[in-house]
């Protein structure tokens, strides 16, 4: 008898002493809408042994009706029925450890802004221009550091922090702007608290908070609510695959299976190929699939139904709170391939009309198309990822203009590429571009020849697809791959006080750069209005004579783009074999000459040039 009373005294004490120390460190997501289509909420909670209480919620309309433990006592994931009754306003998430209380938690239900679900991605009528935050401006120097956060800026090193942040990128908005782009990416702004290589913002220690060495998630906001009402859309940059190992989640995994887990280091072999081969190995497949991207970045299995429900909820919270116009998803075929289904399903039946882009870093065209949406696949599989990034032709314009136009090498790259569009469910939702964050800069690519990147720009300005233009390019900005990445991601001149040059001004370009820049500006506010490059179908004729001349067309609209390859031969181009496309039509406005071409039977093309032809009738 003696026992049993002082066991149950003993357990008594240990549940209030218990008790005592259980705390809420944390739920996520922070707050929710009422009027959202999904009304099913799963919040995770987090605290030292919180898995001891238990949860009560009293508030009309919200229903708390499954509360699950894991094998972390740290965690607790409450199940929640956001009825249409529910009002906006705030609740208490009661804890009662036993018959004891421990403070209640805060929960609140935000009204939903009308129009919301409706929002407008970003499509075919937009260009956008890529940036690297930590390398465009800085524009406070006081959050270049921050106390309890790991890495410190150091400018002298390309793979250290810059100090560029989202005032910097607000204080050029109006530069972005008078370049004739109308939308942003910015790489990933989320928190990146690590201890080294923490810039590029691929390493997310927090999927609910900006890097405070960037901002506040209010000063996020505020950039979107900016950009829009200068008419830039935002899209935002998620990763899905992994996220850092210094992750408060990852360094007390709720579960074992939150994360892809071998005895030492295991990388992917990063074969995005064998997702759709219809050969591959389960050990290669496996290996793509589980493999580590980086030493520092854990692999997320998001076949776990909890983690999974965290992502789409994490990426609905984003998209409600900040207002973007767009994602792009970064590595798409890395995550399990369902998993990006039911993340797309999830997503587009709260916003129909948004839109997203997936990185979809493959070197054919036929398993590109593979992950796009609506794709005609044999396995049945559907990504439901509309925009897809087209890296054979990004591929093809870095190789077209350096090379002697051959049976298949010069222009006849470009031409193939596009030959293979049937493969792909919608070829215009694909995103265009010369080169992005981890490739040479285009400039480097074609050898620093102003020609040639006029032909580059101009094709990828005018052909199908979505373009995104990596921020220097404006400004002929050189790096090479193979160097580092820290060589591809220098910062942009006068983005910090004390730059010797300031590029974001006239007088602090050089000749070569300011004509780059207006011949950009030409090209794409002249695109900015043209429905038919937007929605235009396009005719090609097989490159001869090293000259590519092609065609946007509708009804009652038609834009002609020529091209001459040759390094040293002005080109006579005999208008009798485009009749089919020029037939109709009278004059022409050249687009970037400004002059009238009043006839159209042959027109002549300087060496390395190109040409864009508004035709009039
Ligand atoms: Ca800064």
């Amino acid at each position: 008898m003696k026992t049993i009373i002082l066991l149950v005294l003993t357990f008594t004490i240990n549940l209030f002493s218990v008790a005592q120390d259980i705390r809420v460190a944390r739920v996520d997501p922070p707050f929710w809408w009422t009027g959202m289509k999904e009304s099913k909420l799963q919040l995770l909670v987090y605290g030292s042994d919180i898995s001891l209480a238990n949860p009560e919620i009293n508030y009309p309309g919200v229903q708390l009706f499954e509360v699950i433990k894991v094998e972390n006592p740290n965690y607790l994931f409450l199940n929640l029925n956001i009825t249409p009754e529910a009002l906006p306003g705030k609740f208490s998430i009661i804890f009662k450890v036993g018959d004891r209380l421990i403070p209640p938690y805060q929960y609140e239900l935000r009204a939903r802004k009308t129009g919301s679900a409706e929002r407008q991605g970003f499509g075919k009528n937009d260009v956008i221009y890529l940036l690297m935050p930590d390398r465009f401006s800085n524009g406070d120097p006081t959050n270049d550091n921050v106390a309890g956060m790991m890495e410190k800026a150091n400018r002298s090193n390309p793979d250290g922090r810059h100090g560029g942040d989202i005032k910097g990128i607000i204080n050029h908005l109006d530069y972005i702007k008078e370049l004739g782009f109308t939308a942003l990416w910015c790489n990933p702004l989320l928190e990146n608290d690590n201890p080294e290589y923490s810039y590029h913002g691929y390493a997310v220690t927090d999927f609910y908070k900006t890097d405070l060495r960037f901002g506040t998630n209010k000063d996020y906001k505020q950039l979107v609510t900016d950009c829009h009402n200068k008419g830039l859309k935002v899209i935002m940059d998620f990763i899905f695959n992994h996220c850092s190992i210094y992750s408060w989640m990852i360094q007390d995994l709720p579960e074992e299976t939150w994360i892809h887990q071998f005895e030492k280091f295991t990388r992917s072999n990063f074969r995005a190929s064998t997702i759709s081969d219809p050969y591959a190995s389960e050990f290669d497949r496996t290996r793509m699939l589980t493999g580590w991207f980086d030493k520092h970045m854990a692999d997320l299995d998001q076949r776990n139904e909890l983690l999974a429900n965290y992502l789409i909820q994490n990426t609905i919270w984003w998209i409600e709170f900040s207002e973007i116009d767009g994602i792009r998803i970064d590595t798409q075929p890395y995550p399990y391939k369902e998993f990006m289904t039911h993340w797309g399903e999830r997503v587009f039946d709260e916003y129909p009309n948004f839109n997203v882009v997936g990185e979809t870093w493959l070197q054919k065209e036929s398993i590109t198309s593979y992950f796009q949406k609506d794709a005609v696949n044999k396995d049945g599989y559907n990504s439901n990822i509309p925009v897809i990034t087209d890296f054979p032709l990004q591929g093809a314009i870095t190789k077209a203009f350096n090379e002697k136009d051959t049976w298949s090498d010069g222009l006849l790259r470009l031409y193939y590429v596009l030959t293979q569009d049937f493969l792909y469910a919608h070829p215009e939702n694909t995103l265009t571009f010369c080169d992005n964050h981890d490739l040479t800069r285009y400039f480097s690519s074609i050898k620093e020849d102003i020609n040639k990147w006029k032909a580059g720009i101009t094709f990828l300005l005018t052909t199908r697809g979505i373009p995104m233009i990596y921020y220097g390019t404006e400004i002929l900005m050189t790096g090479e791959e193979h160097q580092g990445h820290g060589f591809i991601r220098e910062d942009f001149p006068g983005g910090w006080e004390g730059d010797s040059l300031n590029a974001f001004t006239r007088e602090g370009r050089n000749n070569l750069q300011n004509e780059a820049f207006n011949f950009l500006k030409t090209l794409l506010n002249w695109r900015k209005d043209k429905d038919v490059i937007h929605l235009g179908k396009l005719k090609h004729f097989v490159p001869q004579d090293e000259v590519y001349v092609y065609f946007r067309y509708s009804e009652n609209k038609c834009v002609m783009v020529a091209i001459n390859n040759s390094s040293k031969e002005m080109k006579a181009i005999k208008a009798s074999r485009y009749k089919e496309c020029l037939g109709k039509y009278k004059y022409a406005e050249n687009v970037l000459t400004d002059e009238t071409v009043n006839y159209l039977d042959a027109f002549t093309l300087a060496p390395k040039s190109v040409m864009v032809l508004e035709l009039k009738k």
